[in-house]
């Protein structure tokens, strides 16, 4: 048993390998056999590149093609889910993109609204933390461990009032060199 009454994962560099993969990293598949049973678990991941997709297929500039669509990331998710014993977990994803200048990648009209497209829900801000704590009826911030491989994580888990663990040290793999 953790002290925590829900665990949200960060999906890239966390749970699985990397954008282009959905294979999980070490020690994922082995904690989630031990604990599943007694632990609330989440997932919130960053996918700017959708929302970088729709900028540049809307204002016509770069390569839109290299960045996925939001029915590609969500069948990534559910292929990562599909390997997770107990799941499918509730998973959050935020779609929005910020350029280096701080400019916020426009949304779909028919997407207005929706938590998905919010400039709020993009990790370092704390929304899809606090969104799945509501999900999961978690009043006290305290109770919610995030888990994530990047400082935006790091700074949305204290934006949102929860604990943080490194992926590294929660799955107990060698720190990578990129590690920040
Ligand atoms: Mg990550």
């Amino acid at each position: 048993m953790t002290p925590y009454k829900l665990i949200i994962f960060d999906l890239d560099g966390t749970l699985v390998v990397d954008r282009e993969s959905s294979e999980l990293l070490p020690g994922v598949l082995d904690w989630f056999t031990e604990h599943h049973a007694q632990q609330r678990i989440a997932i919130a991941t960053n996918q700017g590149g959708v929302g970088l997709r729709y900028w540049m297929e809307v204002e016509k500039f770069g390569r839109p093609q290299k960045y996925p669509t939001e029915d590609r990331i969500w069948s990534r998710v559910d292929a990562v889910q599909a390997q997770l014993p107990g799941g499918p977990y509730p998973a959050n994803a935020c779609f929005a993109y910020q350029n280096r200048k701080g400019i916020w990648s426009p949304t779909p009209p028919d997407k207005r609204g929706q938590p998905e497209w919010s400039p709020d829900c993009r990790k370092p801000a704390p929304g899809m933390l606090r969104r799945a704590m509501t999900e999961a009826e978690i009043a006290n911030p305290a109770d919610c461990l995030m888990v994530g491989d990047r400082v935006e994580d790091q700074l949305a888990a204290q934006a949102a009032g929860c604990a943080f663990q490194w992926a590294w040290e929660f799955f107990g793999r060698e720190k990578p060199d990129e590690a920040p």
